[in-house]
């Protein structure tokens, strides 16, 4: 019976509509009949029935529990390679009495695993690993059934990278060698001769490639009768071939079982044979959408949503698989030649090269035919393309039997190291250190970004800034490459916006710069608002401020509610300074918000100061753009207070400037009323504490 099949004009699996699959579960998917899947079974079972055999499903073909289960379920046994493929067995339902376990690599704990679980034997590949197993059984009291798989030398007459049992090939054992290890195993009370093995290569054609690699296993089985040593299987191993294109004839089975019956019945063996491809090959097809149809130079070329990732064979061998779409064309309908390509950034994913095939339009969906063996085994998710699912059809009757994956399925398991997981900068597994200043109680975080870790300041400094969730600051200094000064000191707010210049700040990083050997005592750096003369003397830092802007006194500044006196300075940011006596809890909080959105100030804003007289030094209260809120200090606030109290009421240099987190210290030189120069400010700028940030979880 065929299970693909046009009818009603589409393409059917069994009972159904693939279209209508296509439509329900998006593509590209693998589509498997489980009709077809036993009736090969069947196929092969009845080839060889007159011989004792077991089937030993080779689970590499397709490791699907669902499809497994199956053949399980029909009697089948299984041929594993690996740990992790007697884990998927024993979940498909295989029993261990019909296991057998090749590869020439088995690990220490795969061995100890299959002995635990008992399995009917082991393909043993090399000495090394007969002595390994022998080991093992003897530290478990478990006898180890074993055949040894022999290497014929001969050419089965397939692709180069699916022949196994040329000398030159990594695989089993030359029959000397061979011959050297059933000796040995006479003697030995872990490990059982339980059979020869053979397995020369896949997509064989025809059995003639088998009939002359029995001829060294025919030789070495009268050896053995000699020796009397007795062993219960022959294994034939896989590799049966079938028709990828039409008019290839699929392999003789019937043939094979006839020509090779006397060998086995008259030493009354029992055969194992180890089918992957001839029993699901046929079964399956990948479903996939033409994306675009593109034509560039002299091809055409179709680009499916499927690709060498979800099925790496006609990239790999070269392979034909053909390919049909849904919608049944009419017969004689014009064909074109055309390259069936997938999306990978490869030129190696093709699915046909220069195939005539009838036309099809960008949207249809293709069937790529056959490719229910060695198809899902071997996909990846190369390109970050979460591998397809895969559909089992049982008549009418269809199941996701694997889930498609999701993007998260690509990460599944992965770990970024903590060192490496700084997500905004480029710190390549170094952590980012900082050092927490403070100049009268305005703090900051200090980051050295010369190396330019940092790419993504704005973030940085709203995530690092917040009291509860960050560090906590009113901003983050970053000291820059700068091809004037030293270096570039840019400041960042709480809220992530850039202020061009801060006071205190400046002294912060200026102290920093002088700590860490950047500079001597005396020197000059960039703030976005100009160069600043430096000097540091151990905790106190004066720096030298860019000249100011003339005042502008007397601005009436009329609010929701009133209007108020200020006066306007920029001392490198902008600053309205009001005199009050005493100052306001409430005109920090209701009237300087007001001002600062005031569109006198647009757009840039400004910062708002609420200034006292005292005897001998000014008392103010700054509230702060972007931080958006008073501040303990403010530099750039103290020096503009000064100028302005300079203007008003004639205060001469220097002026003591007092706020809730400390004193500075303001000089300036007068050239006229309003219009000064050489200004510098002094004070405190400590250091509170230094850190680094490894943490993943500052990701802004
Ligand atoms: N047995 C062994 C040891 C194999 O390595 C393979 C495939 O590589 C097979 C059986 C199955 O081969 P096929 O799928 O061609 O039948």
């Amino acid at each position: 019976m065929k299970y693909f099949y046009y009818h009603q004009g589409e393409l059917f699996c069994e009972k159904m509509r693939i279209k209508r699959l296509a439509k329900e579960v998006g593509t590209p998917f693998y589509l498997y009949s489980a009709g077809a899947v036993r009736e090969n079974y069947q196929r092969i079972n009845a080839a060889f029935a007159s011989l004792e055999t077991l089937i030993c499903y080779s689970f590499k073909a397709n490791a699907n529990l669902a499809l497994c289960s199956l053949l399980a379920r029909e009697g089948a046994g299984t041929d594993i390679v690996s740990g992790g493929e007697l884990y998927q067995a024993r979940k498909a339902g295989f029993p261990p009495e019909k296991i057998v376990f090749a590869g020439v690599g088995k690990k220490e704990e795969e061995i100890e695993l299959a002995l635990r679980e008992n399995i009917l034997m082991f393909n043993v590949e090399s000495e090394g690993e007969i002595e390994l197993i022998g080991a093992i059984a003897q530290k478990l009291s478990k006898v180890a059934r074993v055949a040894l798989r022999i290497n014929p030398d001969i050419d089965p007459e397939t692709h180069k990278y699916v022949t196994t049992g040329k000398k030159e090939n990594k695989f089993g054992l030359a029959p000397p060698v061979a011959r050297k290890i059933y000796q040995k195993l006479k003697k030995n009370r872990w490990v059982k001769p339980w059979g020869i093995h053979l397995h020369i290569g896949s997509q064989i054609a025809t059995p003639d490639p088998y009939l002359r690699a029995l001829q060294p296993i025919e030789t070495l089985l009268k050896w053995l009768e000699k020796q009397e040593i007795k062993v219960k299987y022959l294994n034939i191993g896989g590799g049966f071939g079938i028709n990828y294109q039409p008019g290839q004839s699929s392999f003789d089975l019937d043939d094979l079982a006839d020509k090779i019956t006397p060998l086995i019945s008259s030493r009354k063996l029992k055969l194992i044979l180890e089918p992957g491809r001839y029993l699901v090959a046929k079964s399956g097809a990948l479903i996939t959408r033409l994306l675009y149809k593109k034509r560039q130079s002299s091809k055409t070329f179709l680009i499916v949503d499927a690709g060498m990732n979800d099925l790496i064979r006609p990239s790999l061998y070269q392979s034909y698989h053909e390919i049909l779409k849904l919608d049944e064309p009419p017969a004689n309908s014009p064909r074109e030649k055309v390259d069936v390509v997938g999306p990978i950034c490869e030129s190696g994913d093709f699915f046909a090269q220069e195939r005539h095939l009838p036309l099809a339009k960008e949207g249809e969906y293709l069937s790529i035919m056959d490719t229910g063996a060695y198809g899902y085994s071997m996909s990846s998710s190369y390109n970050g393309r979460p591998k397809p699912p895969e559909i089992l059809v049982k008549e009418s009757q269809w199941w996701i039997v694997r889930e498609r994956e999701t993007y998260s399925d690509l990460t599944k398991g992965e770990h970024i190291p903590l060192e490496l997981s700084f997500t905004h900068s480029r710190l390549a597994g170094k952590p980012l250190y900082f050092t927490k200043m403070e100049g009268i109680g305005n703090d900051f975080i200090v980051i050295d970004n010369r190396p330019g870790f940092i790419l993504e300041p704005n973030k940085l400094a709203r995530r690092l800034c917040c009291r509860k969730k960050g560090i906590g600051a009113d901003g983050i200094l970053l000291l820059e490459k700068s091809k004037k000064a030293k270096f570039l000191m840019r400041t960042f707010n709480s809220d992530g916006s850039e202020a061009e210049m801060c006071g205190n700040g400046a002294r912060c990083a200026a102290r920093y710069a002088w700590m860490e050997g950047l500079t001597n005592k005396k020197f000059t750096f960039e703030t976005p608002s100009g160069n600043i003369l430096a000097e540091v003397n151990n905790h106190e830092v004066r720096i030298k401020m860019k000249d100011p802007d003339p005042v502008e006194l007397n601005l009436k500044i009329t609010l929701k509610r009133c209007t108020r006196k200020g006066h306007f300075i920029n001392t490198g940011v902008p600053h309205l300074i009001i005199f009050e006596s005493p100052v306001n809890d409430s005109s920090l909080k209701e009237i300087a918000p007001q001002i600062r959105y005031h569109p006198r100030f647009q757009p840039q804003g400004t910062n708002v100061d609420f200034v006292q007289i005292e005897k001998e030094s000014l008392r103010i209260r700054t509230y702060e753009r972007g931080v958006e809120a008073e501040t303990l200090g403010c530099g750039t606030g103290a020096v503009a207070s000064a100028l302005i109290s300079a203007a008003i009421y004639g205060i001469s240099s220097p002026v003591k400037v007092k706020m809730k987190g400390g004193e500075l210290t303001v000089w300036f030189e007068k050239i006229k009323r309003g219009l000064y120069q050489k200004v510098y400010l002094g004070g405190d700028a400590n250091v509170v504490y230094r850190g680094k940030i490894i943490e993943g979880d500052i990701d802004v």
